[in-house]
């Protein structure tokens, strides 16, 4: 079999990196790609990356970031006394786009997992620490997977922060969260946030 021109295989190898994207759906979009204007291209080859050169981690709540201090953190209207603690950035949208909540963020950056080799000090929990230590926060909401890593993160945290005399509450169980947050629907995403309760 004849293989592409090599830019054309090359494209295709790249595409399929990429989640839930085969050879075939790959094919379709280099091709697709091939056909159109070259300033497009540009636009999308530039997009990609900018992703890796603008974007970093918010010094306070490791969510992603054009600044040293995100647009949340930055924002003056939001309640200084809730942090509400996520395994990953998309999750942190999922819960903005419910309009429910209008507290601060803490992006963990994955779960407490030993089976993995991921411990606590492989995410941003000091940092977490470190913001309840400065005296605003009154309550962290953990809203992390329901499932044995999410549990024994939330457990391990819960400890930690018993410590600092503030109050613990974790979002109401049986709503889809952690990975699944991002597919949960608004509206039980909101009442999950309402109907928290105290660890
Ligand atoms: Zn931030």
């Amino acid at each position: 079999m004849s293989q592409y021109p090599e830019p054309l295989e090359k494209l295709i190898k790249e595409l399929k990196k990429l989640p839930s994207i085969g050879q075939r759906t790959a094919e379709r979009l280099a091709f697709y790609l091939l056909n159109q204007p070259e300033e497009n291209a540009m636009l999308l080859s530039q997009a990609v990356l900018d992703l890796k050169t603008k974007i970093r981690l918010c010094r306070e709540c490791f969510n992603f970031s054009e600044e040293e201090l995100c647009t949340i953190c930055k924002d003056g209207h939001r309640d200084r006394s809730m942090i509400c603690v996520i395994s990953h950035p998309p999750e942190l949208w999922k819960i903005e786009r419910c309009n429910g909540y209008h507290g601060l963020y803490h992006v963990l950056g994955g779960l407490i997992s030993p089976v993995n080799d991921v411990h606590p000090e492989d995410l941003h929990i000091d940092g977490l620490m470190r913001r309840i230590e400065g005296g605003a926060v009154q309550e962290v909401i953990l809203a992390l997977d329901p499932k044995v890593e999410g549990e024994a993160t939330s457990m391990y945290l819960a400890r930690r922060i018993k410590t600092y005399g503030i109050s613990t509450t974790r979002i109401a169980q049986g709503v889809p969260i952690g990975r699944d947050l991002e597919f949960a629907d608004e509206l039980t995403l909101n009442r999950a946030l309402q109907g928290r309760v105290s660890i």
